[in-house]
């Protein structure tokens, strides 16, 4: 099969602006965020099954989900975020691998934010890539982009994995504690042995 990477982070650590470098480089990238928005706009795919299963007040006017509802319902009922992930995660993944397979860069790259949580994906990638930064770092990005509150930029990063633990589950690491500049010759070191690896799986 194809060699592919699993690329993850907690909120805030950067999975977008790695990510993009590994676009500018020629990565074929998947990023299963943008899937799960497009199942969940009007008339997605996931919502015929996410109304029958909460009812036809997730919907927004417009035949979106209603995303607000759905996040204050999940955050506060953790039972509630695992039937919304029964849903969400099975078609998220089949049209992640809908999308590789017509990727025509040397590699894939998934983008999965809940990758070493959700389990079945480690197994499903050639390599985990770990995009960290200091917890501290993760709140003052996110703060700054979503103008949250501290307190719930901590309470999504609760229903994370620990950093530790990402980086226990990762094989290659990405330091994004700095700039740009700092970001930029890792990813080109990477890329380059993504680039090795892929040749020999061909
Ligand atoms: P989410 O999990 O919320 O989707 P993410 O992991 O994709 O986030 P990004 O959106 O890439 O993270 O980065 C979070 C914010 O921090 C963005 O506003 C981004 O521009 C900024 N940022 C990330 N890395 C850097 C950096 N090295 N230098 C400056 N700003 C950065």
């Amino acid at each position: 099969s194809r060699f592919s990477v699993g690329l993850t982070g907690g909120i805030g650590c950067g999975k977008t602006t790695v990510s993009d470098m590994f676009a500018a480089l020629g990565a074929s990238i998947v990023d299963t965020d943008q899937i799960a928005h497009s199942m969940t706009v009007p008339h997605g795919p996931a919502m015929p099954a996410i109304l029958a299963e909460f009812g036809a007040g997730f919907a927004a006017p417009d035949g979106s989900l209603d995303r607000a509802k759905m996040r204050a319902l999940v955050f506060a009922d953790s039972t509630a975020r695992h039937r919304l992930e029964a849903i969400l995660h099975p078609m998220i993944r089949d049209a992640a691998y809908a999308a590789a397979a017509i990727a025509t860069g040397p590699y894939v790259m998934f983008v999965v934010p809940l990758l070493i949580e959700s389990g079945s994906w480690a197994d499903r990638v050639s390599r985990v890539l770990a995009v960290d930064c200091p917890e501290e770092l993760q709140v003052a990005r996110v703060v700054a982009r979503n103008g949250l509150a501290e307190e719930q930029v901590r309470a999504i990063m609760a229903t994370q994995v620990t950093r530790q633990a990402r980086l226990a589950a990762a094989d290659d690491v990405v330091v994004n504690d700095a700039g740009l500049e700092e970001l930029r010759p890792q990813i080109a070191r990477l890329h380059a042995n993504y680039m090795e690896f892929s040749e020999r799986m061909a």
